[in-house]
C-alpha cells in the first residue's frame, strides 16, 4: 500500500487501488472498514451546486479516511459513491435526478452483499440527503443487508438530537437545505463551485423544515421556499464549514471504531429531531 501512486488522497478510495492492494488490505489482521457516501443529484438554491449533499458526505469520509490513514486498529477506503436518491422535494426545478425507493433500496443492498462475499462486511453509509423518504430507504437497505448477510451497516443519523447538537444553530433549528451550514461545507470543500455571488444576494428564508414535514408538506414549493433552500446561505463561509466538517468528523470516526470493533456504528433514526 506505501507506493508513491498511493501516497495521497488518491490512495483513500476504494476504486483507484488494484485487486492486488485489496488483497493486501485483506491480508492485514486490521478490519476494513469501507465508507459509503450517499447523496442526491437535486437543486439546492440558485448558488449551490446539484451534488451538494454527494460533496457533504465525500468530504466527510476523505477527512475520516485521512485521520485514520495510519491507524493501529482499522483500514479505511472509500467507495465510489452512490450519488443519486429518493429526490421529490425539488421535482419543481431543473436539475433533480429521481430513483424509486426499490431501486435505491436494491442497489445498496447488492453492493453491500457483494462486499461481504469477498471478505469486507463493513459499510458505513454516509448520507446527506435527509428527505424522509430517502432517508427511511436507507434505513430499510440497512436492515435488508443485515438480515441477508448478518452484517450491520453502518450509520451516522443527523437526524438525530444528540447528532444535530454537535452541529450549527441552523440545523438545530430544523435543518438545512442549501442553507448557510450546507452551504459553508460546500466552500470549505469544494471551493469554486458555489456561485458566490448568487449566494450573497440571497435573502433569508428561515423554515424548520422537520416541521413542515411533520406538517405534511410534500416538496420546497408547498413549503414556501420558492428557490430550494432554506436559512441563510448568505452568511455562508468556508471557516463555518471546516467546523463543521470537524464535527462531522469526530462522529464518524467514532461510529467506524465501533462498527470495526463489532460494538455497534449504526444510529437508530432519528425521525427528524423527535428523538
Ligand atoms: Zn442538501
Amino acid at each position: 500500500m506505501a507506493t508513491d501512486r498511493l501516497a495521497g488522497d488518491e490512495g483513500l478510495f476504494f476504486a483507484n487501488l488494484t485487486f492486488a492492494d485489496v488483497q493486501r488490505m485483506l491480508d492485514d489482521p486490521r478490519p476494513v472498514v469501507l465508507l459509503l457516501p450517499v447523496g442526491s443529484t437535486e437543486p439546492h438554491g440558485p448558488h449551490s451546486p446539484l451534488a451538494t449533499d454527494p460533496i457533504i458526505s465525500t468530504a466527510m469520509c476523505l477527512r475520516v479516511a485521512r485521520a485514520l490513514r495510519e491507524d493501529p486498529e482499522v483500514q479505511v477506503s472509500i467507495l465510489p459513491d452512490v450519488s443519486y436518491g429518493v429526490t421529490r422535494f425539488t421535482a419543481a426545478w431543473p436539475g433533480h435526478i429521481h430513483i424509486e425507493e426499490e431501486t435505491l433500496l436494491a442497489f445498496l443492498g447488492d453492493i453491500c452483499v457483494s462486499l461481504a462475499e469477498q471478505g469486507l462486511p463493513h459499510v458505513v453509509f454516509v448520507n446527506n440527503h435527509f428527505e424522509p423518504a430517502h432517508v427511511r430507504t436507507l434505513h430499510r437497505a440497512m436492515d435488508a443487508v443485515e438480515e441477508r448477510t448478518g452484517n450491520v451497516v453502518g450509520y451516522l443519523d443527523l437526524t438525530r438530537k444528540r447528532r444535530a447538537a454537535e452541529l450549527t444553530d441552523e440545523v438545530r433549528e430544523g435543518g438545512s437545505h442549501a442553507g448557510q451550514y450546507e452551504t459553508s461545507i460546500v466552500l470549505a470543500a469544494r471551493p469554486g463551485l458555489v456561485d458566490e455571488e448568487a449566494m450573497r444576494s440571497l435573502p433569508p428564508a428561515p423554515k424548520n423544515l422537520a416541521a413542515e414535514i411533520a406538517a405534511g408538506c410534500k416538496d420546497f414549493v408547498a413549503m414556501g421556499l420558492p428557490d430550494a433552500y432554506n436559512g441563510t446561505p448568505a452568511e455562508a463561509t468556508a471557516a463555518e464549514g471546516e467546523q463543521s466538517l470537524a464535527a462531522l468528523e469526530r462522529m464518524l470516526t467514532a461510529q467506524v471504531r465501533d462498527l470495526a470493533a463489532g460494538r455497534g456504528g449504526r444510529d437508530k433514526p432519528g425521525l427528524y429531531f423527535r428523538v
